[in-house]
């Protein structure tokens, strides 16, 4: 495994400038502003491009802190883990050091919506992120809160476009300039804490909010349209005093699959890893849950919530009658806390703990912590451009919470996004998107910055058109190369390594393609796999992988000479055959839009009453704008590829039909 050497936490804090009268520099390429999950891969990825950064964050020994749930990735959220991963983010590689509790979700779906999870040991998360960024060259640390952003009119004769100029620490006459900043506040903008009847200011419990200065900025200065959302937090529990006789045992993958590329295996080995458990509520949790209503005061607020991780309040109240799932998982390889996922709540202390022993395990629980809510500001993100800056400020960009979002993965990607692009335009560099048809990473930010949010955002497979070619084993191929040969963010020695698995992937399906025998002598070969095919037809080596019982294992046995010298990327060559014929199929899709861009679209085209396979809102936009090529409808916000490959059958199918109808009338 090549996992970096450790460093210990008290060298990162040492190295680490603290605010003291004298700064280190008066101006910086690129200022970061928050040291969570997008602050951190923002800074990171601003230095890995060469540029003079420096990350600014309230309390330095809270970088890299895990919030909520001690969990990184999940369907949707891994694939976004490999990504960061990939373009050499840090999240991955220290989700492999940190995790205690590996295991892939959505197993029993194809590969391509697998799940790559793990349950972390918060502390050594937060110490291998600090660590990392000790280590980085270029890069800079201070704490302290930031409470003013500086900007300046771009141009007297265009109001309303600015240009950042740097920010302003609290207390502190003297500015910071920069080229760049990246705001990545997460739940702190204006944040307020939710505990019962109880509000108090704050972004996370323990934590003041950002300064109302920020948001000022933001909002009146700079005009930009903003909201407020919500989400909560559950009660921790201390260990001991949970009976988990009466809990259903979920242990780890027997095979633990580290996130990141660069590693073989994960840190904790299998044995060493702890199991988590399920159990469910019961109906007395609804009565508690009714009885405490008048208490809570989140619960009754207009901010929306995360609809797919909601409160156990929102969850009775929408799905009244039904039994929840709650998971019982570990804070830490040490830690005397178990973190109940799906216990999300805001009432009172008292009625919290009413309500957990209301549940089987629970039955004698002792509440740690309480659970508790925050609400805070975020920017409308369609205000930001694919690049995360935002369009009417040059050099300020958005990543993280602040555009809407929900967890860290989402928060990781974007953030990464935003520093490659804050140091590009420091650096006089053009910026650089992500299409959604090569990644998550563009599938996030499009959605984000093409239709904004209403309620917190999070990634969903289903999300992803393309997603057979968007998976998690692939993401280094998508990615890495692009990111060393064209972003800047990728060191040489990953970018290497991504050759080098490409070079023996090709090199592999290779000599698969050209292992062709007919159905026959397959049969003969693999004796126990049925296969329905006509016995003359000659099928390839990639042909028959795409069996599922057939593994790559069972061919090397039967041909090792041949496939023995890539052994070690067996389960990658099933994968590549398995998906060979849908991502040609998708291939052939993208390039078929990109020839076809001059194509005409007929004026009179109902789009209304076109079919469903085009949602609701693409066909609305389409009715509304009327583009006259495919190119120009393809640019449309709120417009994905899919819904592009769908237009263009449409329009050619009743182009045929008119040729036809001409012919007939001939
Ligand atoms: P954060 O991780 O919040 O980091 C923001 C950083 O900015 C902090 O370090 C802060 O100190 C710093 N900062 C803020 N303002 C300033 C300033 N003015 N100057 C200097 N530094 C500043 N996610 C889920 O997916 N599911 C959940 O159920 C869930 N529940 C949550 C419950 C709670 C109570 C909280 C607080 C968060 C929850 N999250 C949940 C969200 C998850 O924590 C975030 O999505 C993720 O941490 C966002 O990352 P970020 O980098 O945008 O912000």
């Amino acid at each position: 495994m090549q996992m970096k050497k450790f460093a210990p936490l008290q060298r990162c804090v040492s190295m680490a400038c603290r605010y003291s009268g004298h700064l280190p520099s008066p101006h910086y390429d690129v200022i970061v502003v928050g040291g969570g999950h997008a602050g951190t891969e923002a800074a990171a990825a601003a230095a890995r491009l060469g540029a003079e950064t420096l990350l600014v964050t309230q309390k330095i020994s809270t970088i890299g802190a895990l919030s909520c749930n001690p969990s990184l990735g999940g369907v949707g959220k891994g694939h976004l883990v490999k990504e960061v991963d990939a373009l050499d983010g840090l999240c991955g590689r220290a989700g492999d050091w940190a995790g205690i509790h590996f295991s892939i979700l959505n197993r029993r779906k194809g590969p391509a919506v697998w799940g790559p999870r793990a349950q972390l040991d918060r502390q050594r998360y937060r110490e291998f992120i600090q660590s990392e960024l000790s280590n980085i060259p270029k890069l800079t640390l201070l704490e302290g809160a930031v409470d003013e952003l500086l900007v300046t009119e771009e141009n007297a004769q265009k109001p309303g476009r600015h240009r950042v100029t740097g920010i302003r620490l609290a207390n502190q006459i003297q500015p910071l300039s920069a080229s760049s900043v990246v705001l990545t506040t997460g739940t702190f903008l204006s944040g307020s804490l939710f505990v019962g009847r109880t509000t108090s200011p704050g972004g996370r419990i323990g934590d003041a909010p950002s300064s109302s200065g920020l948001s000022h900025t933001l909002r009146e200065t700079l005009g930009l349209k903003m909201g407020r959302l919500r989400t909560g937090t559950p009660p921790r529990i201390l260990k001991d005093s949970v009976d988990f006789s009466q809990a259903k045992l979920h242990p780890p993958d027997s095979h633990p699959a580290p996130f990141s590329f660069l590693n073989t295996q994960t840190h904790c080995k299998v044995e060493d890893q702890l199991p988590c458990f399920l159990t469910y509520t019961t109906p007395s949790v609804e009565q508690v849950v009714h009885d405490s209503l008048h208490l809570n005061c989140h619960i009754q607020e207009d901010a929306k919530g995360p609809r797919y991780c909601p409160s156990i309040e929102s969850r009775v109240l929408r799905f009244p009658g039904r039994s929840h799932q709650v998971w019982l998982e570990p804070e830490g390889l040490t830690s005397d806390l178990v973190y109940p996922q799906g216990l999300s709540m805001t009432m009172p202390p008292d009625m919290q703990l009413r309500l957990i022993r209301e549940i089987p395990a629970l039955h004698r629980a002792e509440i740690h912590t309480p659970g508790y809510g925050v609400q805070y500001d975020f920017v409308c993100p369609t205000q930001l451009s694919p690049s995360l800056q935002v369009k009417s400020t040059r050099g300020l960009f958005l990543a993280g919470q602040i555009n809407g979002t929900t967890g860290y993965e989402e928060a990781a990607a974007q953030g990464l996004w935003a520093g490659v692009n804050a140091a590009r335009s420091a650096l006089s560099m053009p910026p650089v998107a992500l299409s959604r048809t090569e990644s998550y990473i563009g599938v996030l930010i499009d959605d984000l910055v093409s239709r904004g949010v209403t309620e917190p955002y999070r990634m969903f497979t289903s999300r992803a058109e393309f997603r057979t070619s968007l998976r998690p084993d692939n993401a280094d191929l998508r990615l890495t190369l692009k990111g060393f040969e064209e972003v800047g963010c990728v060191s040489a020695l990953r970018y290497e390594q991504a050759v080098k698995v490409r070079d023996q992937l090709q090199d592999g399906l290779a000599v698969l393609e050209a292992l062709s025998l007919s159905a026959y002598k397959w049969r003969q070969k693999l004796p126990n796999i049925h296969m329905s095919e006509n016995k003359n037809l000659v099928m390839t080596g990639i042909a028959v992988l795409q069996y599922n019982q057939v593994s790559f294992e069972m061919l090397a046995s039967v041909f090792p000479q041949h496939l023995l010298p890539y052994q070690e990327y067996s389960q990658r060559l099933k994968i590549e055959s398995v998906y060979r014929l849908h991502c040609d199929e998708q291939k052939r899709e993208i390039e078929r839009i990109q020839k076809e861009e001059h194509m005409a679209l007929p004026q009179d085209i109902d789009y209304l009453s076109l079919p469903a396979s085009l949602s609701q809102e693409v066909r609305e936009i389409l009715d509304r704008i009327r583009p006259t090529t495919l190119g120009a409808a393809s640019r449309l916000q709120g417009m994905t590829p899919a819904a592009i490959v769908h237009l263009l059958s449409y329009v050619k199918t009743i182009g045929q039909k008119e040729k036809r109808k001409k012919k007939s009338y001939v």
